[in-house]
């Protein structure tokens, strides 16, 4: 554990095969932790050793020591599936968003918002076999897989709900939870004015970009939070869900509306380029990504189609089957 702000730790959640997750313990009187992490044995226990030692600090300096609630960023496996081990062996309240809480309560609710619309259906390649497997684990809603390696559990009664862009008391202190869709719909931050702090979770990543993917994500929606972030009164400290934390939040948010740009640019340039022909979404991978590795393709198609249903919503392009094949094609401006 290590202490990124007067009174508030990250434990790092050390996943073998998947990304490291980022846990945070706001101590103090009436404290609370900012997500759950991987719900399995062997990393929950490694969240508790590291727990107890806050509080073994706490001791020594004979300050007050209580963790009464948890709460979670967004209903994406890697960030609830501790929550049920966590909370009931710390004797903590779980604390959820009525969206968060619909979707977390049982395989049906979870399974089902990972079904993808058919807008992706549409685009998705039938033939890449690795493209299959990977909709399969995904439609299976990260079940068999999730439960037995990172133990995903659900919440069927959380002890309060809470409402998107209310306040809640964390320590005495005032702490706005911020609606902040985009990577997924039901997403939330935790913000305080004064400290100039907030919880980002999957929306802002040091160094890299975040996931954003149908079904779940919106660019428009993405968008949004990043500049309602940008718009927040102070802020001089973003607590990622994954990896190091921000302490440049000015610098990184422009760069992710940025980069976020040129990507649109480049797809759109792209498809100018061969308004003749038009271009699928593989031909469109081929020349945004010519050198990537299969499974770093994987993830960039997410994106890449995310970005197409984004520009054809807004008209800037549009579409024409032909012989079973999904072209774009720019939309001249009058
Ligand atoms: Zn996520």
């Amino acid at each position: 554990m290590k202490e990124v702000y007067s009174g508030i730790f990250l434990i790092v959640e050390k996943a073998k095969f998947r990304p490291s997750d980022n846990i945070f313990v706001l101590a103090g009187i009436n404290g609370i932790i900012f997500d759950s992490g991987y719900g399995n044995k062997k990393l929950v226990k490694q969240f508790l050793d590291e727990f107890q030692d806050i509080e073994e600090h706490y001791k020594k300096q004979n300050k007050e020591f209580k963790i009464t609630r948890i709460i979670v960023s967004h209903a994406h496996s890697d960030h609830f599936s501790g929550l049920n081990a966590i909370s009931s062996k710390l004797g903590l309240k779980i604390v959820l968003t009525k969206e968060i809480a619909s979707k977390i309560k049982d395989e049906v609710s979870f399974n089902t918002s990972f079904q993808a619309d058919d807008y992706e259906h549409n685009l998705r390649i039938k033939k890449n076999i690795l493209r299959r497997i990977w909709q399969l684990i995904r439609n299976m809603g990260e079940g068999f897989l999730y439960k037995r390696i990172f133990g995903l559990s659900y919440i069927n009664k959380p002890d309060k709900i809470v409402g998107e862009n209310s306040e809640i008391i964390i320590n005495g202190e005032k702490w706005r939870i911020l609606s902040s869709p985009g990577h997924s719909p039901e997403h939330i931050s935790l913000y305080n004015e004064r400290k100039g702090v907030i919880f980002s979770g999957d929306n802002v990543l040091n160094m890299r970009s975040t996931w954003l993917g149908p079904p779940e994500s919106n660019i428009e929606d993405y968008l949004g939070t990043i500049r309602q972030y940008q718009n927040l009164p102070k802020l001089e400290l973003i607590l990622p869900a994954h990896g190091d934390i921000i302490i440049n939040p000015k610098e990184t948010l422009s760069a992710i509306l940025k980069r976020m740009k040129e990507r649109e640019e480049q797809l759109l340039n792209a498809i100018n380029h061969h308004s003749n022909k038009g271009l699928s979404p593989e031909n469109l991978m081929k020349i945004i990504y010519p050198k990537e590795k299969r499974i770093t393709t994987i993830i960039a198609r997410d994106w890449v189609v995310l970005m197409l249903k984004n520009m054809e919503i807004k008209g800037i392009i549009r579409r024409q089957i032909k012989k079973k094949r999904i072209l774009f094609f720019p939309i001249e401006k009058h």
